[in-house]
C-alpha cells in the first residue's frame, strides 16, 4: 500500500503539468493547442444529439452497502511501449513495456481472471448482480494509440476487454487513437468512459469548465460510439465530493479515481483503481491484486 500511494503520488506530481507541457513526451501534449480539424469536430458534437437513455431507476443501496461488498480488483494503465533513456524513475511506474503488459496479460488469463465491464460492476455493487470468478475490470486513461496498437491485440489473445477513458483534445493527435479507433473498441464490445476534455483537474473548475470538459467531451463521445457515456474518471485521480452533483446531472452513474480512501457517503463516485507499474511482472501483480482487493 505505501509503495504504491507513493507511485500515485510521484504520477500524480509528475503529470500535474501535464496540460503546459512540451510535446516532447507521448503523455504530454499541450493541451491548449488545437488539432486540425478541432473546430469541425466540436461544431458537429455540438449538433449531435444522442438518443439519451435513462440512468437505471434501480435504487440505489446506502454506501454502507456499496463499501461492505467486495471491491473488485481494478487496474489502470497509461502508455504501453518500451521506456526511453529519457524516462524518468517516476515515469517508468506508469509506462509499461510490451513484454511486460504481455506477461501481466498471460498471468490474469492463466491464473482464471475475467475481465468484466463497467456496466457488471455497477450492476454488482447497486444490485447485487453476480459476477464472474475472479472478475477484474481494466481501464486505460488518456488515449494513447499504443493502448489500441500494442495493449488491446495482447488482450485479444485471450478475450479481454477493457474500460478506455478518453480525453477527447487528443483524438487524432499523433500518438493518440483516432475516432475511428476508438469507435472500433466500442463496436468490439470495450466500454468508452470520459476523461475531460484536455485533463484539467476537476477540483478547480468553476463557470465554464463542467461544459468545456464534460458536456462536449460527453457529446462527441456519444457521436462517436452512437452510445451514451455514462462513467467519468478524474485527471490524475483527483476529485473532490463538490464533482458528484455535477457529474450526476450529466447522467454519469460512476467515476474512477485513483488510490485515495473512497467517500464514506457516495462511494460510486470514488471507485478505486490501482496504477499498474511497468517494473511489475505477472507474479507481483497477481500478488498486488491478492493483498490489495
Ligand atoms: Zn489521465
Amino acid at each position: 500500500m505505501k509503495l504504491l500511494s507513493g507511485c500515485l503520488l510521484l504520477f500524480m506530481m509528475s503529470c500535474q503539468s501535464f496540460p503546459d507541457t512540451s510535446a516532447s513526451s507521448d503523455l504530454m501534449q499541450p493541451a491548449s493547442v488545437a488539432f486540425t480539424g478541432e473546430k469541425s469536430l466540436a461544431k458537429a458534437a455540438e449538433e449531435f444529439e444522442p438518443p439519451r437513455v435513462d440512468p437505471p431507476t434501480t435504487a440505489i443501496p446506502s454506501a454502507s452497502v456499496i463499501l461492505s461488498k467486495k471491491q473488485v480488483p481494478i487496474l489502470c494503465y497509461h502508455q504501453i511501449r518500451d521506456w526511453k533513456p529519457t524516462d524518468s524513475k517516476t515515469s517508468k511506474t506508469y509506462i509499461v513495456p510490451p513484454a511486460a503488459f504481455a506477461a501481466q496479460m498471460r498471468m490474469l488469463a492463466d491464473s482464471g481472471y475475467h475481465t468484466i465491464s463497467p456496466d457488471q460492476l455497477y450492476a454488482y455493487l447497486v444490485s447485487g448482480a453476480k459476477l464472474p470468478v475472479k472478475p477484474i475490470l481494466l481501464t486505460f486513461d488518456d488515449t494513447d494509440l499504443d493502448q489500441y496498437t500494442v495493449g488491446y491485440p495482447e488482450m485479444k489473445k485471450y478475450g479481454f476487454k477493457g474500460m478506455f477513458f478518453i480525453m477527447t483534445v487528443s483524438l487524432g493527435r499523433p500518438h493518440y487513437m483516432s475516432r475511428e479507433q476508438v469507435r472500433m473498441l466500442s463496436d468490439e464490445g470495450n466500454a468508452i468512459g470520459s476523461h475531460t476534455w484536455d485533463h484539467h483537474n476537476v477540483k478547480k473548475y468553476e463557470g465554464n469548465d463542467w461544459i468545456t470538459q464534460l458536456d462536449k467531451p460527453t457529446k462527441t463521445l456519444e457521436q462517436i460510439t452512437g452510445k451514451n457515456i455514462r462513467y467519468f474518471a478524474y485527471p490524475f485521480g483527483l476529485w473532490n465530493t463538490a464533482a458528484f452533483p455535477e457529474l450526476k446531472k450529466r447522467g454519469f452513474v460512476a467515476a474512477f479515481q485513483l488510490n485515495e480512501k473512497p467517500d464514506k457517503a457516495d462511494p460510486l463516485y470514488c471507485i478505486r483503481r490501482i496504477i499498474v507499474p511497468g517494473t511489475w511482472t505477472g507474479a507481483a501483480l497477481n500478488q498486488w491484486i491478492q493483498r490489495d482487493f
